[in-house]
């Protein structure tokens, strides 16, 4: 179902507005985590300054040690909403747990399934019943094909508004977090209909690499791009190291707009 043969035009996603595969480059931004009101309120702000309408933000965060920040939960969407409401935004979250996604369809326009749940094959499903677009992420060292056929169990069960996440791969390469890999995002665009975003904070890890990164995914025909945004990353509560303060978010957008506008 999710095969260019099946459906030769491509599918175009909108949230709030932003019309995702258009052909446009589109931004989606925001902390790794949520943490506080004041944070997302100040993140929230920064977007509506730039124009840009999606909002990312972890509420139930996967992280790699179970002593780690494991995010606010429940809590943390009722957060966004408000922040994202206020600001005329849309929200970006990530649920891990199939219980949890009624509760969260209350909060929540976009679905995102980590890549450490790409194969979690119930928690597809269930996204694939939802009447909400979904973002789905490549899984950390997943095949083209598996991603592919991940989403596929997603639309089998109805939901065709899916955007895929390119966000690095694991490789034996130590001087990026992952290895981002450019050529997936005309493949995926080639083989399949869905739009396709570059995730360049997660695949890089590198905040030097952020611009670089997007230009690259943009020139190669990604339909959006993600990257984390906090207003005092030094004291953030997860990827610290990464994420982008709202001085070089706004550095950086004016770059990555002025060389989307050429493309
Ligand atoms: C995220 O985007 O918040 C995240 C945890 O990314 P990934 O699933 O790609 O590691
Ligand atoms: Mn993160």
């Amino acid at each position: 179902l999710v095969s260019r043969k099946k459906k030769p035009d491509d599918t175009i996603v909108s949230i709030h507005g932003e019309n995702i595969g258009d052909g446009k480059a589109h931004f989606i931004m925001g902390p790794c985590a949520v943490e506080s009101y004041d944070q997302v309120k100040a993140v929230a702000q920064a977007l509506k300054a730039q124009g840009l309408k999606l909002l990312r933000g972890g509420a139930f965060k996967p992280r790699t040690s179970p002593y780690d920040f494991q995010g606010l939960g429940l809590e943390g969407l009722k957060i966004l909403k408000q922040a994202a409401d206020e600001e005329g935004l849309a929200v970006v979250s990530e649920i891990l747990n199939p219980y949890d996604m009624e509760a969260a369809l209350d909060y929540v326009d976009v679905i995102q399934i980590g890549a450490r749940n790409m194969q979690n094959f119930e928690l597809l499903k269930v996204a694939g019943a939802v009447r909400k677009p979904v973002l789905l992420k490549r899984g950390l060292a997943a095949t083209i094909e598996e991603f592919m056929y991940a989403a596929e169990y997603i639309h089998a069960q109805g939901n065709d508004q899916i955007i895929l996440c390119e966000r690095g791969i694991r490789t034996y390469e130590k001087a990026t977090r992952n290895t981002l890999d450019i050529s997936a995002v005309p493949i995926l665009k080639k083989e399949t209909h869905l739009p396709v975003v570059v995730d360049v904070t997660h695949s890089t890890g590198r905040k030097d690499l952020l611009l670089p990164a997007t230009k690259a995914a943009i020139a190669i025909g990604a339909d959006a791009v993600m990257a984390e945004v906090h207003p005092d990353p030094a004291v953030a509560l997860s990827d610290s190291a990464q994420q982008m303060d709202i001085a070089q978010f706004n550095e950086y957008m004016e770059e990555a707009k002025a060389f989307a506008s050429k493309i």
